[in-house]
């Protein structure tokens, strides 16, 4: 339960698009534990966003 409050918190962040710089949205629900392929809606290209299944649970060093 509270794992999934976390991972809701994180996915709140904004992700810039890493040509163009623009603040993409995309829709979260989509997004999948791995390599997610997202096109930015304002450059068009595509990109690869890695969501990580243990952001939750950060280790120390
Ligand atoms: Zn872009």
């Amino acid at each position: 339960m509270k794992k999934k409050l976390e991972e809701q918190v994180v996915q709140r962040f904004p992700y810039r698009c890493p040509y163009c710089d623009q603040v993409v949205s995309y829709d979260h629900s989509k997004l999948k534990e791995g390599e997610n392929e997202i096109q930015c809606p304002f450059c068009k290209k595509i990109y690869i966003k890695v969501v990580s299944a243990q952001v939750g649970k950060r280790k120390r060093r």
